[in-house]
């Protein structure tokens, strides 16, 4: 296949996604994460369109089994700037709709909002990514990704128009974003959102560069507990696990009062997903 692709994260050994298909319609993100674990991806940051993406799109599709998961996307953003003008994710979405395939959304976007009449007639669940909701925090951790603020409007807004939604708190950073849990997860539950999907941090050596550099007075902690007390998993470092356990015991608890279904994100702890997807495939049902 050219341009769909089995979603296979590194054949991460704590991926407990169900078997779904990936499609970015771009290469690449704009919005540039500090902690983005797709910079793997030569020039990641100056995104790019795919030549004839439509017709391989629509190639891929007679590969694969009818009303199969793709998820849009896994390592971009479906809606990036140059989307407004492109609109090669509509096109994608049209194609996808056509052919009864389940789509999930996966996006930090807000003109996800343009293609709405679209996913509200298609067998679709959308998740915004939002993993602060201090605008200082993050225009250093997503510099150019659209305002925590703005995030929460287009949840509010996909969900009033009845199509299923949830939110990837993630990831959660130790001793900087920790902090912001309850009231994270309490606006995620006013925005009528149902499922939170969380993870903690995981570093590569180039986001912990980056990291270092945005928080100086964080680097001599964060690289304690990274460096001399977390782990190495599938080529990231990760918190001890018990440091983990606790971040994202307190999200559950949080969700739990809220009324919201919870799951975690290659993290290990399948006990703590509830009930039955991580990412949100479940809200199909
Ligand atoms: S939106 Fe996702 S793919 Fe884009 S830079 Fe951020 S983490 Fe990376």
């Amino acid at each position: 296949m050219q341009v769909i692709r089995e979603f296979d994260p590194w054949d991460g050994k704590l991926c407990t996604c169900p078997d779904k298909y990936s499609l970015n319609p771009y290469t690449g993100c704009d919005h540039r994460c500090i902690y983005c674990y797709a910079t793997y991806i030569p020039n990641f940051f100056r995104p790019r369109r795919k030549k004839d993406l439509v017709e391989r799109v629509k190639k891929d599709l007679k590969k694969i089994p009818e009303s199969s998961l793709i998820s849009l996307s896994n390592s971009s953003d479906p809606y990036l700037k140059m989307d407004k003008e492109y609109k090669d994710t509509r096109r994608c979405l049209k194609v996808l709709k056509k052919n009864g395939m389940k789509i999930l959304v996966v996006t930090k976007g807000v003109h996800v909002k343009r293609d709405i009449d679209i996913l509200k007639r298609a067998d679709c669940a959308v998740t915004v990514s939002l993993c602060t909701i201090d605008e200082e925090v993050k225009k250093k951790l997503e510099p150019n990704a659209p305002s925590p603020k703005k995030r929460l409007e287009i949840i509010r807004q996909l969900v009033k128009e009845d199509i299923p939604t949830g939110v990837r708190f993630d990831p959660i950073f130790p001793e900087l974003t920790e902090q912001e849990i309850p009231e994270i997860v309490k606006k995620i539950s006013e925005t009528g959102a149902k499922h939170v999907v969380s993870s903690t941090l995981k570093l590569r050596g180039d986001s912990w560069k980056k990291l270092k550099l945005a928080f100086p007075e964080k680097a001599q902690e964060l690289e304690k507990e990274y460096f001399k007390e977390g782990e190495k998993i599938d080529n990231s470092r990760y918190l001890p696990e018990e440091k983990r356990l606790h971040i994202l015991k307190k999200v559950v608890e949080e969700c739990e009062e809220e009324g919201l279904s919870f799951g975690t994100c290659r993290e290990g702890f399948p006990s703590l997903t509830t009930p039955n997807s991580c990412d949100g495939s479940h809200l199909f049902e």
